[in-house]
Protein backbone atom coordinates (compact mmCIF):
# COMPACT_ATOMS: atom_id res chain seq x y z
CA UNK A 1 0.00 0.00 0.00
CA UNK A 2 2.74 1.99 0.13
CA UNK A 3 5.04 3.71 -2.83
CA UNK A 4 8.57 3.82 -3.31
CA UNK A 5 10.09 7.66 -3.89
CA UNK A 6 13.11 7.42 -5.33
CA UNK A 7 16.14 10.34 -6.66
CA UNK A 8 19.16 9.86 -7.30
CA UNK A 9 22.70 12.31 -7.00
CA UNK A 10 25.06 10.76 -9.60
CA UNK A 11 28.73 12.21 -9.66
CA UNK A 12 30.04 11.03 -13.06
CA UNK A 13 34.11 11.60 -13.40
CA UNK A 14 34.94 13.44 -16.86
CA UNK A 15 37.76 11.88 -18.59
CA UNK A 16 40.38 14.97 -19.23
CA UNK A 17 43.45 14.92 -19.46
CA UNK A 18 44.01 17.34 -16.88
CA UNK A 19 42.35 18.31 -14.09
CA UNK A 20 39.02 21.26 -13.26
CA UNK A 21 41.33 24.09 -12.77
CA UNK A 22 45.06 23.09 -13.08
CA UNK A 23 47.25 21.23 -15.58
CA UNK A 24 47.69 18.36 -12.98
CA UNK A 25 47.43 14.83 -14.74
CA UNK A 26 44.01 13.11 -13.88
CA UNK A 27 46.31 9.87 -14.48
CA UNK A 28 44.79 6.92 -12.25
CA UNK A 29 47.37 4.66 -10.32
CA UNK A 30 50.01 7.64 -9.98
CA UNK A 31 52.48 7.62 -6.62
CA UNK A 32 50.45 9.11 -3.87
CA UNK A 33 50.84 12.93 -4.42
CA UNK A 34 52.71 13.07 -7.65
CA UNK A 35 50.09 14.98 -9.35
CA UNK A 36 49.31 18.34 -7.57
CA UNK A 37 50.04 21.72 -7.92
CA UNK A 38 49.75 25.01 -5.60
CA UNK A 39 46.31 25.04 -7.57
CA UNK A 40 44.88 21.85 -6.89
CA UNK A 41 46.42 21.50 -3.60
CA UNK A 42 44.60 25.65 -2.23
CA UNK A 43 48.27 27.09 -1.66
CA UNK A 44 47.54 31.08 -1.14
CA UNK A 45 48.17 33.20 -4.10
CA UNK A 46 47.20 30.10 -6.58
CA UNK A 47 44.63 31.07 -9.28
CA UNK A 48 42.29 28.07 -11.01
CA UNK A 49 41.75 28.49 -14.91
CA UNK A 50 38.77 25.96 -16.18
CA UNK A 51 39.57 23.56 -18.15
CA UNK A 52 37.60 24.20 -21.42
CA UNK A 53 37.20 20.44 -22.28
CA UNK A 54 35.77 19.31 -19.06
CA UNK A 55 33.12 22.25 -20.08
CA UNK A 56 32.60 20.35 -23.69
CA UNK A 57 32.31 17.33 -21.97
CA UNK A 58 29.72 18.12 -19.47
CA UNK A 59 27.89 20.44 -21.86
CA UNK A 60 27.61 17.45 -24.13
CA UNK A 61 26.15 15.27 -21.82
CA UNK A 62 23.52 18.02 -21.04
CA UNK A 63 22.52 18.12 -24.27
CA UNK A 64 22.34 14.66 -24.45
CA UNK A 65 19.50 14.51 -22.12
CA UNK A 66 18.01 17.38 -23.01
CA UNK A 67 18.95 19.78 -20.38
CA UNK A 68 18.49 23.32 -21.37
CA UNK A 69 22.56 24.39 -21.48
CA UNK A 70 23.12 28.41 -19.15
CA UNK A 71 25.40 30.57 -21.56
CA UNK A 72 25.92 31.78 -17.76
CA UNK A 73 26.71 29.76 -15.10
CA UNK A 74 29.22 30.76 -11.71
CA UNK A 75 31.19 28.45 -9.85
CA UNK A 76 30.67 28.59 -6.05
CA UNK A 77 32.90 27.56 -3.05
CA UNK A 78 31.20 24.33 -1.11
CA UNK A 79 32.64 25.43 2.26
CA UNK A 80 33.39 22.22 4.85
CA UNK A 81 36.83 21.09 6.50
CA UNK A 82 38.06 17.25 5.62
CA UNK A 83 41.46 16.43 6.19
CA UNK A 84 41.32 15.32 2.21
CA UNK A 85 40.02 18.56 1.00
CA UNK A 86 42.87 21.21 1.19
CA UNK A 87 41.56 24.09 -0.14
CA UNK A 88 38.67 23.82 2.90
CA UNK A 89 36.15 24.26 -0.15
CA UNK A 90 35.27 22.03 -2.91
CA UNK A 91 34.07 24.20 -6.45
CA UNK A 92 31.35 23.28 -7.40
CA UNK A 93 28.38 24.98 -9.06
CA UNK A 94 24.76 26.41 -6.42
CA UNK A 95 22.87 28.78 -7.67
CA UNK A 96 23.52 29.33 -11.49
CA UNK A 97 24.31 25.74 -12.33
CA UNK A 98 25.34 24.73 -15.74
CA UNK A 99 22.78 22.85 -17.17
CA UNK A 100 18.63 22.07 -16.07
CA UNK A 101 15.36 20.96 -16.92
CA UNK A 102 16.82 17.51 -19.22
CA UNK A 103 14.93 14.03 -18.49
CA UNK A 104 16.13 10.61 -19.57
CA UNK A 105 13.53 8.24 -20.99
CA UNK A 106 14.36 4.37 -19.51
CA UNK A 107 12.87 1.00 -19.99
CA UNK A 108 11.60 -1.29 -17.52
CA UNK A 109 10.23 -4.56 -18.38
CA UNK A 110 7.62 -3.42 -20.83
CA UNK A 111 6.99 -0.19 -19.78
CA UNK A 112 8.79 3.14 -20.66
CA UNK A 113 9.41 5.90 -18.37
CA UNK A 114 10.54 9.48 -18.65
CA UNK A 115 12.56 10.68 -15.54
CA UNK A 116 13.21 14.22 -15.09
CA UNK A 117 16.46 15.34 -14.66
CA UNK A 118 16.59 18.63 -12.40
CA UNK A 119 20.32 19.91 -12.96
CA UNK A 120 23.72 19.12 -14.57
CA UNK A 121 26.38 21.07 -12.65
CA UNK A 122 30.33 20.73 -12.59
CA UNK A 123 32.81 20.34 -9.64
CA UNK A 124 35.90 18.98 -8.86
CA UNK A 125 36.66 16.29 -6.43
CA UNK A 126 38.03 15.79 -2.88
CA UNK A 127 41.30 13.79 -2.47
CA UNK A 128 41.42 10.73 -0.76
CA UNK A 129 41.85 9.45 2.91
CA UNK A 130 43.72 6.35 3.17
CA UNK A 131 43.40 4.49 6.78
CA UNK A 132 45.78 2.12 7.69
CA UNK A 133 44.62 0.09 10.74
CA UNK A 134 48.00 -2.05 10.64
CA UNK A 135 50.01 1.19 10.98
CA UNK A 136 47.60 2.84 12.75
CA UNK A 137 47.94 6.15 10.98
CA UNK A 138 46.07 7.96 8.22
CA UNK A 139 47.18 9.20 5.43
CA UNK A 140 46.02 11.72 2.31
CA UNK A 141 46.43 11.66 -1.44
CA UNK A 142 45.76 14.44 -3.26
CA UNK A 143 45.69 13.50 -6.85
CA UNK A 144 42.18 13.10 -7.19
CA UNK A 145 41.88 16.47 -5.92
CA UNK A 146 40.71 18.88 -8.56
CA UNK A 147 39.63 16.27 -11.09
CA UNK A 148 36.30 17.11 -13.23
CA UNK A 149 33.12 15.71 -11.96
CA UNK A 150 29.31 16.56 -13.04
CA UNK A 151 26.77 16.05 -10.35
CA UNK A 152 23.67 15.09 -12.24
CA UNK A 153 20.44 15.36 -10.21
CA UNK A 154 17.29 13.48 -11.29
CA UNK A 155 13.86 14.58 -9.86
CA UNK A 156 11.74 12.52 -7.26
CA UNK A 157 10.66 10.53 -10.19
CA UNK A 158 11.67 6.58 -9.69
CA UNK A 159 9.46 4.39 -7.99
CA UNK A 160 11.21 1.43 -7.71
CA UNK A 161 15.22 -0.21 -7.32
CA UNK A 162 14.44 -1.50 -10.45
CA UNK A 163 13.73 1.96 -12.02
CA UNK A 164 16.37 3.55 -9.90
CA UNK A 165 19.22 0.86 -11.21
CA UNK A 166 17.45 1.10 -15.18
CA UNK A 167 18.03 5.16 -14.69
CA UNK A 168 21.90 4.69 -13.55
CA UNK A 169 22.38 1.96 -16.37
CA UNK A 170 21.02 3.99 -18.81
CA UNK A 171 22.84 7.38 -17.49
CA UNK A 172 25.82 5.27 -17.47
CA UNK A 173 25.46 4.07 -20.97
CA UNK A 174 25.16 7.33 -22.38
CA UNK A 175 28.20 8.55 -20.74
CA UNK A 176 30.55 6.02 -21.80
CA UNK A 177 28.60 6.29 -25.46
CA UNK A 178 29.62 10.18 -25.31
CA UNK A 179 33.47 8.64 -24.38
CA UNK A 180 33.45 11.31 -21.61
CA UNK A 181 33.31 8.89 -19.14
CA UNK A 182 34.85 5.50 -17.73
CA UNK A 183 31.69 4.67 -16.20
CA UNK A 184 33.70 2.09 -13.27
CA UNK A 185 31.66 1.90 -10.07
CA UNK A 186 33.95 -0.26 -8.24
CA UNK A 187 36.63 2.02 -9.50
CA UNK A 188 35.02 4.90 -7.79
CA UNK A 189 34.55 7.24 -11.46
CA UNK A 190 30.58 6.80 -11.34
CA UNK A 191 29.11 7.13 -8.25
CA UNK A 192 25.45 7.34 -7.14
CA UNK A 193 23.89 9.05 -3.74
CA UNK A 194 20.67 7.74 -3.46
CA UNK A 195 17.43 9.72 -1.85
CA UNK A 196 14.54 7.95 -0.82
CA UNK A 197 10.36 7.84 1.10
CA UNK A 198 7.49 6.43 0.79
CA UNK A 199 4.35 7.42 1.46
CA UNK A 200 0.75 5.56 0.44
CA UNK A 201 -0.50 4.82 -2.57
CA UNK A 202 -2.51 7.86 -4.23
CA UNK A 203 -1.20 10.50 -1.80
CA UNK A 204 0.54 13.56 -3.39
CA UNK A 205 2.83 15.17 -1.18
CA UNK A 206 6.40 13.40 -0.72
CA UNK A 207 7.25 11.63 2.80
CA UNK A 208 10.46 12.64 4.78
CA UNK A 209 13.34 10.67 2.66
CA UNK A 210 17.12 9.60 3.99
CA UNK A 211 19.99 9.97 1.75
CA UNK A 212 22.23 6.89 1.25
CA UNK A 213 25.62 6.45 0.24
CA UNK A 214 28.45 4.06 -0.16
CA UNK A 215 27.13 1.86 -3.03
CA UNK A 216 29.54 0.93 -5.71
CA UNK A 217 28.00 -1.21 -7.87
CA UNK A 218 24.22 -1.82 -9.48
CA UNK A 219 23.81 -4.49 -7.16
CA UNK A 220 24.95 -2.15 -4.03
CA UNK A 221 22.13 0.66 -5.19
CA UNK A 222 19.31 -2.07 -5.41
CA UNK A 223 20.46 -3.98 -1.73
CA UNK A 224 20.13 -0.70 -0.60
CA UNK A 225 17.40 0.99 -1.63
CA UNK A 226 15.42 -2.49 -1.11
CA UNK A 227 15.93 -2.44 2.28
CA UNK A 228 15.67 1.25 3.23
CA UNK A 229 12.00 1.00 1.88
CA UNK A 230 11.12 -1.72 3.67
CA UNK A 231 12.97 -0.15 6.57
CA UNK A 232 10.85 2.73 6.02
CA UNK A 233 7.68 0.87 5.82
CA UNK A 234 8.12 -1.25 9.17
CA UNK A 235 8.19 2.25 10.83
CA UNK A 236 5.32 3.89 9.28
CA UNK A 237 3.32 0.43 10.27
CA UNK A 238 4.67 1.06 13.76
CA UNK A 239 3.42 4.38 13.79
CA UNK A 240 6.74 5.92 13.62
CA UNK A 241 8.02 8.25 11.62
CA UNK A 242 10.91 8.66 9.43
CA UNK A 243 13.65 10.94 10.29
CA UNK A 244 15.50 13.11 7.62
CA UNK A 245 19.06 11.88 7.49
CA UNK A 246 22.04 10.29 5.94
CA UNK A 247 22.35 6.68 5.82
CA UNK A 248 25.43 4.81 5.17
CA UNK A 249 25.15 1.07 3.38
CA UNK A 250 26.92 -1.51 5.11
CA UNK A 251 27.12 -4.33 1.87
CA UNK A 252 28.57 -7.19 4.52
CA UNK A 253 24.92 -6.71 6.23
CA UNK A 254 22.57 -6.10 3.75
CA UNK A 255 21.54 -2.45 5.30
CA UNK A 256 21.85 0.64 6.05
CA UNK A 257 22.24 2.55 9.15
CA UNK A 258 22.68 6.31 10.60
CA UNK A 259 25.78 8.25 9.03
CA UNK A 260 24.65 11.69 10.64
CA UNK A 261 21.25 13.28 11.19
CA UNK A 262 19.76 16.59 10.04
CA UNK A 263 21.79 18.77 13.17
CA UNK A 264 24.13 17.43 11.92
CA UNK A 265 24.01 17.87 8.40
CA UNK A 266 26.42 20.60 6.75
CA UNK A 267 26.19 24.13 6.30
CA UNK A 268 28.22 24.54 3.57
CA UNK A 269 28.14 28.88 3.40
CA UNK A 270 27.94 28.45 -0.40
CA UNK A 271 29.17 31.53 -2.32
CA UNK A 272 30.29 32.68 -5.58
CA UNK A 273 34.16 31.81 -6.47
CA UNK A 274 35.92 35.63 -6.37
CA UNK A 275 38.87 33.50 -7.79
CA UNK A 276 36.78 32.25 -11.23
CA UNK A 277 34.88 34.64 -13.72
CA UNK A 278 31.31 33.13 -14.47
CA UNK A 279 31.52 30.60 -16.77
CA UNK A 280 30.29 31.65 -20.18
CA UNK A 281 29.85 29.50 -23.17
CA UNK A 282 29.71 30.55 -26.68
CA UNK A 283 26.49 29.77 -28.16
CA UNK A 284 28.37 28.50 -31.65
CA UNK A 285 30.42 25.83 -29.29
CA UNK A 286 27.29 24.97 -27.93
CA UNK A 287 25.95 24.40 -31.21
CA UNK A 288 28.88 22.91 -32.56
CA UNK A 289 28.77 20.05 -29.65
CA UNK A 290 25.19 19.09 -30.17
CA UNK A 291 26.20 18.67 -34.04
CA UNK A 292 29.05 16.42 -32.79
CA UNK A 293 26.86 14.14 -30.76
CA UNK A 294 27.01 10.56 -31.49
CA UNK A 295 24.14 8.42 -32.22
CA UNK A 296 22.87 8.14 -28.48
CA UNK A 297 21.73 4.58 -26.86
CA UNK A 298 17.98 4.73 -27.39
CA UNK A 299 18.44 6.20 -31.30
CA UNK A 300 20.41 3.02 -31.67
CA UNK A 301 18.29 0.60 -29.97
CA UNK A 302 15.18 2.27 -32.32
CA UNK A 303 17.20 1.74 -35.03
CA UNK A 304 18.54 -1.88 -34.84
CA UNK A 305 15.23 -2.60 -34.16
CA UNK A 306 13.93 -1.01 -37.55
CA UNK A 307 16.40 -2.00 -39.72
CA UNK A 308 17.71 -5.11 -38.97
CA UNK A 309 14.47 -6.12 -37.80
CA UNK A 310 15.24 -7.57 -34.12
CA UNK A 311 13.00 -8.15 -31.17
CA UNK A 312 13.07 -5.34 -28.80
CA UNK A 313 14.44 -7.14 -25.88
CA UNK A 314 17.66 -8.46 -28.13
CA UNK A 315 18.35 -4.63 -29.33
CA UNK A 316 17.89 -3.29 -25.59
CA UNK A 317 20.61 -6.36 -25.01
CA UNK A 318 22.93 -5.79 -27.87
CA UNK A 319 22.71 -1.61 -27.10
CA UNK A 320 23.12 -1.91 -23.59
CA UNK A 321 27.11 -1.61 -23.83
CA UNK A 322 28.58 0.82 -26.60
CA UNK A 323 31.50 -1.81 -27.78
CA UNK A 324 28.92 -4.79 -27.76
CA UNK A 325 26.67 -2.57 -30.09
CA UNK A 326 29.94 -1.62 -32.35
CA UNK A 327 31.05 -5.75 -32.34
CA UNK A 328 27.25 -6.18 -33.28
CA UNK A 329 27.57 -4.13 -36.61
CA UNK A 330 30.99 -5.64 -37.55
CA UNK A 331 30.03 -8.74 -37.02
CA UNK A 332 26.75 -7.83 -39.85
CA UNK A 333 29.16 -5.79 -41.69
CA UNK A 334 31.41 -9.24 -42.61
CA UNK A 335 28.01 -11.80 -42.88
CA UNK A 336 24.98 -9.70 -43.53
CA UNK A 337 23.26 -12.14 -40.91
CA UNK A 338 21.51 -9.55 -38.80
CA UNK A 339 19.27 -11.79 -37.21
CA UNK A 340 21.61 -14.83 -36.37
CA UNK A 341 24.05 -12.48 -34.98
CA UNK A 342 21.99 -11.18 -32.87
CA UNK A 343 21.07 -14.11 -31.37
CA UNK A 344 23.45 -15.73 -30.83
CA UNK A 345 25.42 -12.33 -29.35
CA UNK A 346 22.37 -12.47 -27.28
CA UNK A 347 22.77 -15.39 -25.81
CA UNK A 348 25.60 -17.55 -26.57
CA UNK A 349 27.93 -14.53 -26.59
CA UNK A 350 26.83 -12.75 -23.37
CA UNK A 351 27.05 -15.94 -21.67
CA UNK A 352 30.29 -16.75 -22.64
CA UNK A 353 31.52 -12.69 -21.12
CA UNK A 354 29.56 -12.67 -18.03
CA UNK A 355 31.39 -16.13 -17.05
CA UNK A 356 34.58 -14.93 -17.92
CA UNK A 357 33.59 -11.69 -16.59
CA UNK A 358 34.76 -9.41 -19.29
CA UNK A 359 33.19 -6.68 -21.28
CA UNK A 360 32.29 -6.37 -24.35
CA UNK A 361 35.56 -4.50 -25.12
CA UNK A 362 37.60 -7.08 -24.06
CA UNK A 363 36.15 -9.83 -26.10
CA UNK A 364 38.93 -12.29 -27.34
CA UNK A 365 37.09 -13.34 -30.72
CA UNK A 366 37.62 -10.61 -33.86
CA UNK A 367 34.23 -9.94 -35.11
CA UNK A 368 35.41 -11.56 -38.24
CA UNK A 369 35.76 -15.05 -37.04
CA UNK A 370 32.41 -14.65 -35.19
CA UNK A 371 30.91 -13.73 -38.57
CA UNK A 372 33.08 -16.85 -40.64
CA UNK A 373 31.39 -19.24 -37.92
CA UNK A 374 28.14 -18.07 -38.76
CA UNK A 375 28.51 -18.56 -42.40
CA UNK A 376 29.73 -22.30 -41.57
CA UNK A 377 26.48 -22.71 -40.04
CA UNK A 378 24.78 -21.11 -42.40
CA UNK A 379 26.33 -23.04 -45.87
CA UNK A 380 25.98 -26.00 -43.79
CA UNK A 381 29.84 -27.16 -43.32
CA UNK A 382 28.89 -27.53 -39.50
CA UNK A 383 25.76 -27.83 -38.00
CA UNK A 384 24.17 -25.25 -35.84
CA UNK A 385 24.67 -28.09 -32.65
CA UNK A 386 28.21 -28.13 -33.23
CA UNK A 387 28.55 -24.47 -33.72
CA UNK A 388 26.84 -24.32 -30.38
CA UNK A 389 29.25 -26.99 -28.82
CA UNK A 390 32.63 -25.81 -30.21
CA UNK A 391 32.15 -21.89 -29.40
CA UNK A 392 33.40 -21.03 -25.85
CA UNK A 393 36.31 -22.89 -26.85
CA UNK A 394 36.44 -20.74 -30.37
CA UNK A 395 35.13 -17.55 -28.62
CA UNK A 396 37.50 -18.03 -25.43
CA UNK A 397 40.64 -18.45 -27.44
CA UNK A 398 40.01 -16.39 -30.20
CA UNK A 399 40.27 -18.79 -32.37
CA UNK A 400 39.75 -18.88 -36.26
CA UNK A 401 36.35 -21.23 -37.24
CA UNK A 402 37.84 -22.51 -40.06
CA UNK A 403 40.99 -23.69 -39.56
CA UNK A 404 39.38 -24.75 -36.16
CA UNK A 405 36.54 -27.02 -37.63
CA UNK A 406 39.04 -28.39 -40.14
CA UNK A 407 41.67 -29.15 -37.56
CA UNK A 408 39.18 -30.84 -35.25
CA UNK A 409 37.66 -32.70 -37.97
CA UNK A 410 33.97 -30.75 -37.36
CA UNK A 411 32.95 -30.87 -40.56
CA UNK A 412 29.39 -31.38 -40.93
CA UNK A 413 28.96 -35.15 -42.68
CA UNK A 414 26.83 -33.78 -45.97
CA UNK A 415 28.11 -37.02 -48.03
CA UNK A 416 24.76 -38.70 -49.37
CA UNK A 417 26.08 -42.52 -49.36
CA UNK A 418 27.76 -42.26 -45.90
CA UNK A 419 24.98 -40.85 -44.39
CA UNK A 420 22.56 -43.30 -45.97
CA UNK A 421 24.35 -46.45 -44.70
CA UNK A 422 24.30 -44.50 -41.08
CA UNK A 423 20.61 -44.74 -41.67
CA UNK A 424 20.28 -48.23 -42.50
CA UNK A 425 22.53 -49.15 -39.72
CA UNK A 426 19.90 -47.33 -37.41
CA UNK A 427 16.80 -48.60 -38.66
CA UNK A 428 18.42 -52.36 -38.51
CA UNK A 429 19.53 -52.00 -34.78
CA UNK A 430 16.36 -51.04 -33.81
CA UNK A 431 13.92 -53.36 -35.27
CA UNK A 432 10.84 -52.54 -32.73
CA UNK A 433 10.61 -48.86 -33.12
CA UNK A 434 10.61 -49.51 -36.96
CA UNK A 435 7.41 -51.49 -36.28
CA UNK A 436 6.31 -48.93 -34.20
CA UNK A 437 6.93 -46.31 -36.52
CA UNK A 438 4.88 -47.88 -39.40
CA UNK A 439 2.04 -48.50 -36.74
CA UNK A 440 1.72 -44.74 -36.64
CA UNK A 441 4.02 -43.88 -34.10
CA UNK A 442 5.16 -40.95 -36.28
CA UNK A 443 7.35 -39.01 -33.91
CA UNK A 444 9.42 -41.54 -33.43
CA UNK A 445 11.81 -39.91 -36.50
CA UNK A 446 13.07 -37.95 -33.70
CA UNK A 447 14.66 -40.69 -32.23
CA UNK A 448 15.99 -42.10 -35.19
CA UNK A 449 17.97 -39.06 -36.07
CA UNK A 450 19.16 -38.60 -32.27
CA UNK A 451 20.14 -42.31 -33.29
CA UNK A 452 22.23 -40.93 -36.37
CA UNK A 453 23.64 -37.96 -34.56
CA UNK A 454 25.13 -40.51 -31.36
CA UNK A 455 26.71 -42.37 -34.07
CA UNK A 456 27.86 -39.19 -36.42
CA UNK A 457 28.88 -37.38 -32.99
CA UNK A 458 26.17 -34.88 -33.93
CA UNK A 459 28.18 -34.14 -37.51
CA UNK A 460 25.44 -35.26 -39.16
CA UNK A 461 23.70 -32.55 -41.77
CA UNK A 462 19.57 -33.04 -40.35
CA UNK A 463 18.03 -31.80 -43.19
CA UNK A 464 19.86 -34.63 -44.93
CA UNK A 465 19.20 -37.17 -42.66
CA UNK A 466 15.72 -36.03 -42.21
CA UNK A 467 15.10 -36.83 -46.49
CA UNK A 468 16.67 -40.36 -45.84
CA UNK A 469 14.98 -41.06 -42.92
CA UNK A 470 11.88 -40.94 -45.05
CA UNK A 471 13.08 -42.35 -48.04
CA UNK A 472 14.47 -45.16 -46.09
CA UNK A 473 11.28 -45.65 -44.00
CA UNK A 474 8.69 -45.60 -46.95
CA UNK A 475 10.91 -48.15 -49.16
CA UNK A 476 10.81 -50.32 -45.79
CA UNK A 477 6.75 -50.34 -46.28
P1 LIG B 1 19.64 18.62 -1.28
O1 LIG B 1 19.72 20.09 -1.39
O2 LIG B 1 19.52 18.11 0.09
O3 LIG B 1 20.66 17.90 -2.09
P2 LIG B 1 17.68 18.43 -3.35
O4 LIG B 1 16.39 19.13 -3.29
O5 LIG B 1 18.74 18.96 -4.22
O6 LIG B 1 18.21 18.27 -1.90
O7 LIG B 1 17.37 16.94 -3.79
C1 LIG B 1 18.36 16.01 -3.85
C2 LIG B 1 17.76 14.74 -4.42
O8 LIG B 1 16.75 14.25 -3.58
C3 LIG B 1 17.13 14.91 -5.78
O9 LIG B 1 17.57 13.83 -6.59
C4 LIG B 1 15.65 14.79 -5.51
O10 LIG B 1 14.98 14.17 -6.58
C5 LIG B 1 15.59 13.90 -4.29
N1 LIG B 1 14.44 14.11 -3.43
C6 LIG B 1 13.96 15.28 -2.98
N2 LIG B 1 12.90 15.08 -2.18
C7 LIG B 1 12.71 13.73 -2.10
C8 LIG B 1 11.77 12.88 -1.42
N3 LIG B 1 10.82 13.37 -0.61
N4 LIG B 1 11.90 11.56 -1.59
C9 LIG B 1 12.84 11.04 -2.37
N5 LIG B 1 13.73 11.79 -3.03
C10 LIG B 1 13.67 13.12 -2.89
MG1 LIG C 1 22.11 17.75 -3.45
ZN1 LIG D 1 47.15 20.81 -9.80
Amino acid sequence: MYEAVIGLEVHAQLKTRSKLFCSCSTAFGQGPNTNICPVCTGMPGALPVVNKRAVEFAIKMALAVGCTVNDHSVFARKNYFYPDLPKGYQISQYESPLAEHGELTIQVGEESRTIGIIRIHMEDDAGKSIHSSLENMSFVDLNRTGVPLIEIVSSPDLRSPDEAVAYLKALRNILIYLGICDGNMEEGNFRCDANVSIRPRGETEFGTRTELKNMNSFRHVHRALSYEIQRQEDLRQDGEAVVQETRLYDDEKGITRTMRGKEEAHDYRYFPDPDLVPLQVSPDDIRQWEEDLPELPLARLQRFSKDYGLPAEQARILTEERDLADYFEAVVAHCDQPKTAAHWMSSEMIRELREMQVSAAECPMPAQHFAALLKLIHEGTISTKIGKQIFPEVFREGRDPEAYVQDKGFVQISDQTELESVVAEVLAENPDEVQAFKGGKKKLVSFFMGQVMKKTKGQANPKLVNELLARQLQNDE
